[in-house]
């Protein structure tokens, strides 16, 4: 049986596989990329049915394209899928779907991998895992699944319609969780949110959104979380148009906020008496940023229209002055809670030295440990915008020069390149005497 031969193989056509496949075809490298589901999966079949991005579309995008729509526009999770797959059939991308990659192991005596798919081995010089920054939903080990109470991830949260009647817990204040429990509420659930340290940026400032002030101020491109807040989560939405996430006018608009949850027993949770200070983190956050924005716009002479109410936050509501520390679910109503406490990931097909001993890749912006082996999307490859659409795109040109430049080291002909530049012999002079 011949075995089919590429030079890279790319793993998942989300974003970054489409990114990565932009950048290796533009360095003329011969590519595939293996995607087991769809085009853009991720975005098709695990966010919930109302989600908008983060972002407007003249920011969440890739340079090469832009997205048909208002550019102020925060574009559904449809828009984005159907962008994606614009995108890849612009660039006529080799990607081949339905393929499921289930190893990835070293040839032996031979440069390059063994790859094992769902249709068959391949083999390749070069692997790309774009497998996402977000694989795995993790749920904390609170609540034993035999408690009575329905237990989702929010990646498996749909709509109001889907959950059991009663009252709704949902943990975590990240952007997906803020916007669960929003959404929820205005469906008429009560619902409770446990929070977290978070940050929670303006949506705008200024007459400019806040993905315009982290660009300019320099922090999409901060190459590592500011030490203490690697375990902050970003609270932001594009629903509605877009509105800054403010915990007083959840609390106002009838979600009671609890601290982070730590413990179950007997029918109730317990919570952390950390309310107040993860509220007050996020306010500082906040302020902070306006300030930041402040000094720029005088240090540059910009004429933006000042807002001197942005910077006037209300009283903290009752539930965070005097949290609860403890909920008995049935007497709340709850029948349902919702974790949005985030994602790992399972690099377990990569039979390669490049994982330190709780499975993450050991990597330096992308380039793997062991040779041959690239990561693309990661939270953080290079910098804060790593994961995001705008982000992955330039870190996959990264991953694509070092692809090129490790080729070149191995087309080094220390022969050829020494008759190369021998100098011509000179004729031999006969000796004179
Ligand atoms: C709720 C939510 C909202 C977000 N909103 C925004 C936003 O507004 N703006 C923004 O810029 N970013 C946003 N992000 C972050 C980021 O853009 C997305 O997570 C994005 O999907 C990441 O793209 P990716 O290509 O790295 O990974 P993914 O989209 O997860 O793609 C990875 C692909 O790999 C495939 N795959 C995995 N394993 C294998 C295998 N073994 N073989 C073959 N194929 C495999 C999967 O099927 C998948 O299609 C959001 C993330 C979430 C969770």
């Amino acid at each position: 049986m011949t075995i089919e031969r590429v030079d890279t193989l790319v793993v998942g056509a989300g974003q970054a596989g489409i990114a990565m496949s932009e950048h290796l075809g533009r360095a003329g490298v011969s590519h595939l990329v293996l995607e087991r589901s769809r085009i853009a999966e991720g975005w098709r079949t695990q966010r919930w049915d109302s989600l908008v991005a983060n972002g407007p579309a003249w920011h969440d995008r890739f340079p090469g394209m832009e997205f048909k729509a208002d550019p102020d526009a925060f574009v559904g999770k449809d828009g984005v899928a159907q962008y994606l797959c614009d995108y890849a059939e612009m660039l006529q991308a080799p990607i081949r779907t339905g393929v499921e990659v289930t190893s990835v192991e070293r040839l032996e005596g031979r440069q390059g991998f063994r790859i094992e798919t769902s249709q068959g081995p391949i083999e390749a010089l070069n692997v790309v895992a774009a497998t996402g920054p977000f694989q795995t939903p993790v749920i904390p080990p609170v609540v034993p699944a035999d408690s009575g109470l329905t237990q989702i991830h929010s990646s498996q949260y749909r709509n109001p319609q889907d959950l059991p009647e009663g009252g709704v817990l949902v943990v975590g204040a990240g952007s997906s969780g803020v916007q669960i429990a929003d959404e929820l509420n205005r469906a008429g659930r009560k619902v409770f949110l446990s929070v977290g340290p978070h940050d929670r940026p303006p949506r705008a400032y200024r007459g400019r959104d806040f993905v315009w002030w982290l660009g300019v101020l320099g922090l999409w491109n901060m190459e590592s979380p500011a030490p203490g807040t690697e375990h902050v989560t970003i609270a932001v939405s594009g629903a509605r148009g877009g509105e800054t996430i403010d915990f007083r006018s959840l609390a106002a608009q009838g979600i009671t906020l609890l601290g982070r949850t730590e413990s179950y027993a007997d029918g109730a949770l317990t919570f952390a008496g950390d309310l107040r200070r993860n509220i007050e983190g996020g306010d500082r956050n906040y302020l902070n940023l306006l300030r930041a924005a402040d000094a720029y716009v005088a240090a540059n002479g910009l004429d933006l229209p000042e807002e001197p109410e942005a910077h006037r936050l209300g009283a903290l509501p009752a539930c965070v002055t005097e949290p609860l520390l403890s909920l008995d679910l049935a007497e709340a109503g709850i029948t349902t809670i919702i974790w949005a406490t985030g994602f790992g990931a399972d690099y377990s097909w990569i039979k390669a030295d490049c994982f330190d001993e709780k499975g993450r890749p050991i990597h330096q912006r992308g380039v793997g440990r062991e040779p041959g082996i690239f990561f693309l999307g990661l939270p953080w490859q290079s910098r804060r915008g790593s994961s995001f659409i705008w982000g992955v795109w330039h870190d996959a040109k990264h991953v694509a020069d070092q692809i090129t430049t490790q080729a070149k080291y191995m087309e080094y002909d220390a022969e050829a390149r020494a008759t190369a530049t021998r100098p011509a012999m000179a004729p031999v002079a006969k000796a004179t005497t």
